[in-house]
């Protein structure tokens, strides 16, 4: 009979690297999950396993042709078709996914009511894009939890995380090992969301139908095993904490707004409506419009742009991706320089993101920045 391992069991197991084989058992994302660990899947004792987590998911950097600057059109290269993920097959929906990002719409959709509009609650979201997605997603999510562009302090990096949490996208865990599996094998199986398969896979379709591989503790431990040593980490994917601090972040904006609107005016019902306002247009269309940015990085970034590098995968610089992903569509120069903190290699390639690490490096918060190879190569000359 084989043992069934608590979630205490599964954290100190994944702390001390000792799988043997056992039932594991714990929740992620709301999704339980739950299979007998193959042997062959086990972990091998790694006294290093950060590191080699990193180099998994850096793999695929060594493995890039020379990143010479080819500025080559990529529409006008080859196109390969890719066909949906093999544990994708067959495609089946994925309700606890599929039915949040409907109802977020929706929600989202309350601001064409004229009821619902304030113009506080249009600052209150474009402040927030920057705030919650660049400083919780394309700060911290993909350049310092995925490529470890650079550090900052615990508890600042937990700030961001939890940043990040309130955009709505998934655990830092499940970004991060989603993420490592798209650079180890981008435009290629299994890369989750290649637009190869067809744009709206790489937009959306990918996280509105189950991928049986993203259910597996196995697939955390190989992609994310580092950020799950963290027990702040650990502790976001249990008790579905991640779902609450979201929701909690949404009734503090509709709270902080329904009493300033009450101060203003002295009438309650005025209160309740200018709080609306600030919970439909700060919240939820921020949440909806960010996840349309961040998931154009992964569709639109791999279709049409610019290449400076000849990367074997089919990534572009996109001016316009760039723009409202704070850095992040210059895509095709991270695909070639993963690592590096900045994105834009170009002076005129405009990198907010970047603008900020290097703001929180003069104050002293960041350290052991990455710069690009090519400005890497520019002091060793
Ligand atoms: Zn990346
Ligand atoms: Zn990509």
């Amino acid at each position: 009979m084989v043992p069934r391992v608590t979630n205490d069991d599964i954290w100190r197991k994944v702390n001390q690297l000792e799988l043997t084989g056992a039932r594991v058992s714990f929740h992620c994302a709301s999704v339980p999950l739950t299979r007998e660990i193959p042997p062959s899947a086990m972990l091998e004792p790694d006294t290093t396993a950060t590191a080699s987590v990193a180099r998994d998911a850096l793999a695929s950097e060594s493995s890039q042709p020379s990143p010479e600057a080819a500025s080559t059109d990529v529409n006008g290269g080859q196109t390969t078709r890719l066909d949906y993920p093999l544990e994708a097959q067959p495609l089946v929906f994925n309700w606890r996914y599929a039915i949040p990002i409907a109802g977020l719409h929706v929600l989202a959709a309350l601001a064409f009511f004229p009821y619902f509009f304030s113009w506080t609650g249009v600052v209150l979201a474009v402040f927030n894009l920057y705030f919650f997605n660049m400083l919780g997603i394309t700060l911290c999510y993909h350049r310092l939890l995925t490529h470890q562009g650079f550090v900052v302090p615990k508890w600042l990096e937990h700030f961001f995380a939890l940043c990040g949490v309130c955009c709505l996208e998934d655990t830092p865990a499940r970004w991060v090992a989603i993420h490592r599996i798209h650079h180890k094998h981008s435009d290629e199986q299994p890369d989750p969301h290649s637009p190869l398969v067809n744009f709206f896979w790489g937009h959306v379709g990918w996280l509105v139908f189950e991928h049986r591989e993203h259910r597996h503790v196995v697939f955390y431990e190989k992609y994310a095993r580092d950020l799950l040593r963290d027990p702040f980490y650990f502790a976001l994917e249990r008790y579905l904490l991640w779902l609450w601090v979201y929701v909690g972040h949404a009734v503090l904006f509709y709270l902080g707004g329904m009493a300033a609107g009450w101060a203003m005016t002295g009438d309650v019902w005025q209160g309740v409506q200018f709080g609306l306002s600030v919970l439909v247009w700060g919240v939820f269309v921020r949440t909806v419009v960010g996840w349309h940015i961040t998931w154009s990085v992964n569709s639109v970034a791999h279709v049409w742009g610019y290449r400076n590098y000849e990367t074997r995968d089919q990534s572009t610089n996109n001016f316009v991706v760039a723009l409202l992903a704070h850095g992040e569509g210059w895509h095709n120069n991270h695909h070639a320089d993963q690592r590096s903190a900045a994105h834009g290699h170009k002076w005129w390639e405009i990198d907010p993101t970047w603008a900020t690490i290097r703001l929180l490096e003069a104050v002293g918060l960041a350290k052991n920045v990455i710069r690009p190879k090519c400005m890497r190569k520019g002091v060793e000359n």
